[in-house]
């Protein structure tokens, strides 16, 4: 390249999860080859390595949850567990030949932008400061797992453990467990450690909305025919439509498609069919509209609570002694072991990017955000910060399988790079005013998604940051799928 000083790497992608392995792929594959992966695991896989509490798998038919040109023929469920999908990463992180570049154990703590070499500076632990002339950044917006903020929850006596950094050492059989969180996670969790512990107690503090999912075994034959030619592509076609017509869409387009609004009736009458006592029925029943909040997909966690050894405690939580957990009632539920199903950090200041981000001329991401609002062009690009691309930028991801999304920002990264070299600029970065048209589209697009009904404000979903804004894309799959391949390249200034 010309201009500059040459930097360590071309580009520096930040973890080893399914984004940085797509990414890592797709430079490979557009001849950058020159870039290293840094990974805080010690294997890649992301979510699905740091995850692997009792019954985790997707929620996305596996047939549309991977890349596009490395569909498996054998998955063994049509919705993978989460080894499956931690080994699916490993196959690709080999088949591609990606490994050697991979830096395990080894943390991004800040990246921050010469000005003066048009390049990134970033701070690795262990390893000191590397450059690169673009960063990546792959971390993720479900990440940093959050710890409930209880009083007392650091007094615990007995075993605590947060369902992103599950113990496999741990052994429930016989223990009295309490569960803290209603989310996607416990949905799994639960079910899944109710027939080991002896008593276990479940702390809901806002129901969720939990459907049934078509969850069965593939067997030999599946595999054999899907081999046949164009077969896997007509079962992608079927479950990527399947998943566009019942996340994205009725999501982001809910007042034309209120499919939401009719699944209401359907979760009522799930809950119905598999719950037993009606006051239980009318604790799990969520007052909050189907959508302001990610719902849970499982054919037996409702069930559960059927279970003689399940208790769902609706009291708000006081405190956390060493041995209970104390509910504002005054009752003291005495347990063993504590699980946080408390989810992640999601658009926290000091979380999301999970490293410290300084742009041109010292601008710091975190402020950026918090003084504009988050935004960012086509959800990856953010003026101020050149050279940097993000997989989980705000206003990018739709709803639908995050492969999808993956694909289409490292498409939108390599085709602002290649401009570059074909240019001999150092420097890349989106106008003001191109980004300033993109918030202002989505901004006037959001209207029709599913978060504004009133009910919302009641659903403590982590949707909504602090500005009360939901940056989730209103569009859908096949926007961003477009408009990856043909957005203005001249939205982009490129200099150096
Ligand atoms: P979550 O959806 O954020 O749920 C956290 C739960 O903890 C909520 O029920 C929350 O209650 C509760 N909670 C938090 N702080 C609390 C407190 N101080 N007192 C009482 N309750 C408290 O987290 P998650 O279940 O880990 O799921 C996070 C996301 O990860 C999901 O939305 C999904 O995107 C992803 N995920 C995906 C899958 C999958 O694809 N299969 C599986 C698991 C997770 P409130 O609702 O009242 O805040």
């Amino acid at each position: 390249m010309a201009g500059g000083d040459h930097p360590d790497y071309h580009c520096l992608i930040v973890g080893a999860g399914f984004s940085g392995i797509g990414a890592a792929i797709k430079l490979d594959h557009e001849g950058f080859s020159d870039y290293l992966i840094v990974e805080a695991g010690s294997e890649v896989g992301g979510t699905w390595y740091w995850n692997t509490y009792p019954g985790i798998a997707v929620d996305i038919p596996s047939a549309s949850y991977q890349f596009s040109f490395e569909q498996r023929p054998d998955w063994s469920r049509t919705y993978a567990r989460g080894g499956e999908l931690k080994a699916y990463a490993e196959h690709c992180t080999d088949k591609y030949g990606i490994r050697p570049k991979i830096r395990f154990n080894t943390k991004v703590l800040a990246a921050e932008f010469d000005d003066e070499r048009s390049l990134w500076r970033v701070q690795l632990d262990p390893g000191g400061e590397v450059t690169a002339r673009f960063v990546f950044n792959g971390s993720g917006v479900l990440t940093v797992p959050k710890p409930p903020d209880i009083d007392g929850v650091d007094s615990f006596g007995g075993v605590t453990v947060h369902t992103a950094r599950w113990d496999h050492t741990l052994d429930l059989a016989g223990k009295r467990v309490a569960v803290i969180g209603t989310g996607a996670s416990a949905v799994q969790l639960v079910p899944q450690i109710a027939p080991i512990v002896n008593e276990l107690t479940v702390f809901q503090r806002t129901p969720i909305w939990c459907f049934p999912k078509f969850d069965v075994p593939l067997p030999r034959p599946a595999h054999w025919a899907l081999r046949l030619p164009g077969a896997k592509t007509l079962q992608r076609l079927i479950t990527q439509t399947y998943v566009e017509v019942t996340f994205p869409l009725p999501a982001q387009y809910f007042t034309v498609y209120p499919l939401a609004r009719w699944m209401e009736s359907l979760g009522r009458a799930y809950l119905r069919l598999k719950v037993r006592d009606p006051v239980v029925r009318q604790q799990l029943t969520p007052s909050y509209a189907i959508g302001c909040k990610r719902p849970g997909f499982h054919n037996s966690y409702l069930s559960t609570y059927n279970r003689d050894n399940v208790r769902l405690v609706t009291q708000p939580i006081d405190k956390i002694t060493p041995s209970s957990v104390a509910t504002t009632d005054g009752t003291n539920h005495e347990i063993d072991v504590l699980v946080l199903a408390t989810g992640f950090h999601v658009f926290d200041p000091d979380t999301t990017p999970t490293f410290a981000v300084t742009g041109s001329g010292g601008r710091s991401l975190t402020r950026f955000w918090e003084e504009n609002r988050a935004q960012a062009y086509e959800g990856t690009a953010i003026p101020g910060f050149p050279n940097f691309f993000s997989t989980m930028g705000p206003y990018g991801y739709v709803g639908s399988s995050y492969f999808a999304l993956i694909e289409a920002q490292t498409h939108h990264m390599v085709r602002c790079m290649k401009r570059a070299e074909q240019r001999g600029a150092t420097r890349i970065e989106i106008s003001e005013e191109a980004n300033a048209r993109y918030f202002a589209e989505q901004l006037s697009r959001r209207h029709r998604q599913v978060f504004w009904q009133d009910s919302c404000q009641g659903a403590n979903s982590y949707y909504f940051d602090k500005n009360g804004d939901v940056a989730l894309r209103p569009a859908n799959t096949f926007e961003v799928y477009w408009r990856s391949r043909r957005f203005n390249l001249d939205d982009y200034q490129f200099t150096g």
